[in-house]
């Protein structure tokens, strides 16, 4: 089996930051998983001692606590300043680009529109900086429906995107803004780093017999990236890690591609080429 992999693929910079942080920062918690990853979390809690804490009121003073690459409400960010404990923030950049924006285009009077998953904590988390009601909605076809039912759109809208959004959906939603409001903000917070992997998986995936896409599966840019795969390619495939490959998907095909999640360490993909090697 020939193996080629994306010219970008893996770690973004944001996480490669907050695993810098958690590895400076030995016995500390993270406040939320540090990314979505399982494997490097287990890694960092092994090597590092460095736990998970999903609940503000489970943190105990004095502890040192570092906050995601996604970022957090700032209701809870008030907590844990309140219990005194020391923070280390990891929130990539990127997360508090769309943070900010939320907080000073809603103080202006503007309807944040947000394009991205309303459960997903980065969006949790930017929409608590909004001083108004933001409305979040998840696709193009979403805002339609809400408009037809009824939903009058504000005057002013100021709209941004979940950083790992895909641009041509992104520029779809601030066409419709643009043409039924009277005055639309459009903000582009996708990140580099989501862009250029999403760029080589398209490049890739259309001169392959098959693709396998290595990352978390609560991981929403590697979701995105087997979404792209498939596009040009039928044969596209999530894994974790090696244990879920299945040999069958490989049955008549001779060139595979492989790409990552921006959450997905090099060992991880390095032991999925090894194990599609030997396949
Ligand atoms: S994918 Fe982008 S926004 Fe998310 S951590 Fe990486 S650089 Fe930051």
């Amino acid at each position: 089996m020939q193996i080629k992999l994306a010219k970008k693929y893996g770690f973004c910079f944001g996480v490669k930051r907050a695993i810098k942080l958690a590895e400076k920062n030995p016995g500390a918690i993270t406040f939320g998983p540090l990314i979505h990853n399982e494997r490097e979390i287990k890694r960092l809690e092994d090597s590092y001692n460095v736990f998970v804490q999903n609940n503000t009121e489970n943190v105990q003073p004095n502890q040192d606590v570092i906050i995601r690459t996604h970022g957090i409400t700032k209701q809870d960010l008030k907590t844990l300043q309140e219990k005194r404990v020391k923070i280390t923030d990891a929130t990539c950049p990127f997360v508090i680009k769309p943070q900010r924006i939320a907080q000073e285009m809603s103080e202006k009077g503007y309807v944040v529109v947000i394009f991205g998953d309303a459960h997903h904590p980065e969006i949790k988390g930017v929409m608590s900086y909004s001083v108004s009601e933001p409305i979040v909605v998840a696709s193009l076809e979403e805002l339609q429906k809400l408009v037809e039912n009824g939903y009058r759109l504000p005057k002013k809208v100021a709209l941004i995107s979940q950083t790992t959004k895909q641009t041509q959906k992104f520029l779809d939603i601030a066409n419709f803004l643009i043409s039924h409001c009277y005055e639309a903000r459009v903000f582009n917070t996708i990140c580099n780093a989501t862009f250029d992997n999403q760029e080589a998986v398209r490049e890739l995936s259309s001169e392959v017999d098959i693709m396998v896409i290595v990352g978390g599966k609560t991981s929403s840019n590697t979701k995105q990236l087997l979404n792209i795969a498939q596009l040009a390619c039928r044969d596209s495939y999530l894994v974790q890690d090696e244990k879920d490959l299945n040999p069958e998907w490989f049955i008549g095909k001779s060139v595979c591609g492989i790409a990552a999640g921006a959450s997905t360490p090099d060992w991880i993909v390095q032991q999925v080429c090894n194990a599609i090697e030997n396949i």
